[in-house]
């Protein structure tokens, strides 16, 4: 029973609502950007082709170039790209002949943008209620890692300000882009990396959110959501890659930062939930480091002290390398504190020193005779660094010009868990939920400037009317999904599959029943997939034909998939086909005269053993039912 009680003060009921919501209690903020690959025809700025190769391919070519940092539109030059520029790598660019063109090596002007992709983003746009841009104006976008050899990125602003519903929350969108998508990482290491030009300049559409989600489940939601969206558009790619998901979230006391590149779905309130985790832990590690007065020492050179160790990691160094440590007194306990499941405080430390070019650290809450070092080579050690039993270290070995420059990284890190959580960029591990430092600054502002080669684009009335049209609409389609098949499980998966427009067109086009079809074009064709039949080669009017066949009784339910196996090895009419392989369905006189040979030619055996006697010879053409009404003495019966 409801009692009415006198209004609490607005702190108390802020208060009482945090008992119900850990999340709002934390000042949890979260934001998502969604970058999804189009299934266009052609790139956006060129005619070349919008597949992926096959990582076995090889280029036919390739170019090598360096770059260099330059000031931004607003006279700065951006921090990562002078940090890019500082590391001096070269960049070596593949090319394949079919895939790569004048345009994406950045030798020939771009040609007019594609269509296509926009009308696709536009349609997107719509959906979500946005304010669409009315000329479209591209940008170039400061591009450092090397991974496009113009050095910058096109992107263009379609859509701001809409938002969606989900889970009954307004979730606000203030931003939809058209860009090309970089090259793809071919290998790196050393002093070049080399990348795959096939993907460069693929279209991208880029969708943000607000950070205002509200906890990591509806953050899955709402990735869940805009994906569906993406694919109800019957336009993105598929698979691995074409769709990365970047989250931005902090807490209170804690910082903001990035995860780059989740790819699985499923994992995004994971993801959350750990760096949710992980934030908590330094803010705790924070307050006992100051509890106990914590400090961090300065880099010394102690190669001397190992000259003669068996330690391996660092006797691999010394001969032309130089060991560098420091002392880090308050720690004890805390570099080895797991923060996040397999994952230390020494491992984020670590992973600054890794980006000096060096393999790891050790610490002192490792297991240092592991390592097999002498209780001698740490004494002397501590002596050097003037610290008691009770503090801690950091020892880094490698090449003489990173280990110095390694040892910076990693003090700065040491000397931020005195303050909290650092502002950064982490990478996602999608097969173990973690995330570790993105080897890279955080890129600023200071990267876009207009693109002049390219005229702005007017959206007229007429493409805002058609991009209205061609919204997808995900509620209108699980409306017409579910009056088509029962499961709620079935509707989301048709949502989500590529062969949605399929079933429709099967649907529309055959008498066939919605759950059989949906069965097929979900789990049968898969399994088909995986037993290496070319089922994707298969023209969509053929799996629709096949599909009259089966609602007309001219083939079995079970004869489907086996009909659907052979249509790629096999080629001209379906029903020369069928009558080849034996795969029309004997029924009616036919089956009536099959069955009483049977009975005659095997008197006295059972209707059981009988049944199971034609099924067995005749399981891709006879429909059981009507064979059991033919046993029973029914008659028969064609559907
Ligand atoms: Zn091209």
């Amino acid at each position: 029973m409801m009692v009415a009680r006198k209004a609490k003060p607005e702190k108390e009921k802020d208060a009482r609502a945090h008992e119900s919501d850990p999340y709002k209690a934390m000042g949890f903020m979260c934001g998502l950007e969604i970058h999804q690959r189009l299934a266009t025809r052609h790139k956006l700025f060129c005619s070349c082709p919008t597949n992926v190769l096959d990582k076995s391919i090889k280029p036919e070519a390739n170019i090598e170039r360096y770059q260099r940092a330059v000031a931004g539109e607003l006279g700065a030059v951006d921090k990562s790209a002078e940090f890019e520029q500082l590391r001096h790598r070269s960049f070596v660019y593949n090319i394949f002949n079919t895939n790569t063109c004048l345009v994406d090596c950045d030798e020939e002007p771009p040609h007019e943008m594609n269509r296509e992709a926009l009308g696709i983003s536009l349609s997107l746009a719509s959906a979500m209620g946005m304010r669409m841009i009315d000329e479209v104006q591209p940008m170039r976008k400061g591009v450092i890692d090397g991974s496009d050899p113009s050095a910058f990125q096109r992107t263009l602003v379609i859509g701001l300000d809409g938002s969606i519903k989900v889970n009954s929350k307004t979730i606000k969108v203030p931003l939809l882009s058209l860009e090309e998508e970089s090259s793809g990482i071919g290998s790196s290491g050393g002093a070049s990396v080399v990348y795959n030009t096939d993907r460069l300049g693929i279209p991208l559409v880029e969708i943000d959110t607000d950070a205002d989600i509200p906890d990591p489940k509806t953050a899955k939601a709402v990735a869940l959501y805009i994906g569906t969206l993406l694919r109800l558009t019957g336009k993105v790619q598929r698979g691995i890659g074409s769709i990365r998901q970047d989250l931005n979230m902090s807490i209170r006391d804690g910082a903001r930062v990035e995860i780059k590149g989740v790819q699985e779905l499923d994992f995004i309130d994971k993801f959350i939930e750990n760096e949710v985790k992980r934030q908590q832990n330094l803010i705790m590690i924070k307050k006992k480091l100051a509890a106990s007065n914590a400090s961090v020492g300065k880099a010394e050179n102690v190669t001397p002290i190992f000259l003669s160790t068996s330690v391996d990691v660092i006797k691999y160094h010394i001969k032309d390398g130089a060991v560098f440590a420091f002392a880090l007194k308050g720690f004890k306990g805390l570099l080895g504190f797991e923060i996040n499941p397999n994952r230390r405080l020494g491992t984020e430390i670590s992973d600054y020193a890794k980006m000096a070019g060096v393999h790891g650290i050790i610490h002192s809450d490792e297991d240092l005779q592991k390592y097999r070092f002498t209780g001698e080579e740490i004494a002397a050690l501590r002596r050097q660094l003037r610290i008691s039993e009770n503090d801690s270290f950091i020892i880094i070995a490698g090449k003489p010009e990173e280990v110095e420059r390694a040892s910076q990284l990693a003090i700065w890190r040491a000397e931020y868990a005195l303050k909290g959580v650092p502002k950064e960029t982490r990478m996602a591990h999608d097969n173990e939920n973690y995330t570790s430092k993105f080897l890279r600054p955080l890129p600023t502002g200071s990267r876009m400037y207009p693109e002049t080669d390219i005229r702005p684009i007017f959206i007229t009335k007429e493409m805002r009317a058609a991009a209205a049209e061609a919204e997808p609409n995900i509620e209108k389609e699980r409306k017409y999904l579910k009056s088509k098949v029962k499961a709620d499980a079935v509707v989301g998966q048709l949502m989500l599959s590529p062969r949605l427009p399929l079933f429709k067109a099967i649907v529309e086009k055959t008498k066939a029943d919605p759950e059989f079809v949906a069965t097929v074009l979900l789990q049968k064709m898969t399994e088909l997939r995986r037993s290496g039949v070319d089922v994707d080669s298969i023209d969509e009017g053929r799996i629709i034909e096949v599909f009259r066949y089966y609602a007309d009784a001219k083939i079995t339910k079970q004869a489907v998939q086996e009909v659907l196996a052979l249509i790629p090895k096999e080629n001209g009419e379906l029903g020369a086909m069928l009558l080849k392989r034996g795969l029309l369905r004997l029924k009616g006189a036919d089956l009536k005269l099959l069955v009483e040979n049977y009975t005659k030619e095997n008197k006295g055996i059972s209707k059981d053993d009988l049944r199971a006697r034609i099924m067995a010879k005749y399981r891709l053409s006879v429909d059981g039912s009507e064979l059991n009404s033919l046993l029973e003495g029914k008659g028969t019966h064609v559907h």
